[in-house]
């Protein structure tokens, strides 16, 4: 009787070999830096760098951040593009409470960094005084390839979340990354 030949093992098969291990985290981590939502508003000039950066020659959606939502609901980004005045304060601190988490805040341009050029009682200081902003882009106004830049630099900051934690601000251990509040 002829006798059946042993199967060797040549390693993993094509099923197999599509397995993939990492941590949830990193995944979580990875899809919400590749889709940032911005909200849908400007302030004053430096909203036209903002609209430049997401149209043609810039094109923000290689990096998936062009859907700009016209809702706080859908957002995950703000970006304050201008000049904060003490008259909308309010409205852009109500904007950023109905974005739901997890959510950031790019202060873009001297204005929503600290004032800008408006030493004056109109003016926050800085719209750090009523939202926690997480990248400033100083420039008055920034190029659009300051604020790509500066997205860029949420996003590093993005990988280095710990999520399933009780204070969703945390950054991993040992992660050498930009930290809470880091200037570009
Ligand atoms: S930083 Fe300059 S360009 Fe931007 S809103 Fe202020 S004055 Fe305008």
């Amino acid at each position: 009787m002829r006798k059946k030949p042993t199967r060797v093992y040549k390693g993993p098969g094509p099923k197999e070999a599509n397995i993939l291990l990492t941590s949830a985290s990193t995944v979580i981590n990875w899809a919400q830096r590749s889709s940032l939502w911005p909200l849908t508003f400007g302030l004053a000039c430096c909203a036209i760098e903002m609209i430049s950066a997401a149209a043609a020659r810039y094109d923000m959606a290689r990096f998936g951040w062009e859907v700009f939502r016209a809702s706080p609901r859908q957002a995950d980004l703000m970006i304050v593009a201008g000049t904060v005045t003490n008259k909308m304060a309010p409205v852009v601190k109500k904007l950023y409470d109905q974005m739901a988490e997890p959510k950031w805040v790019l202060a873009m341009g001297s204005c929503a960094t600290c004032g800008g050029i408006f030493q004056t009682y109109s003016v926050v200081p800085g719209v750090n005084y009523i939202l926690p902003v997480d990248v400033y882009v100083p420039g008055c106004p920034p190029r659009p390839e300051a604020l790509i830049h500066g997205i860029m630099t949420l996003q590093m900051k993005i990988d280095g979340q710990v999520n399933f934690s009780a204070n969703p601000r945390k950054i991993k251990p040992g992660f050498t990354g930009p930290g809470r509040r880091e200037i570009v």
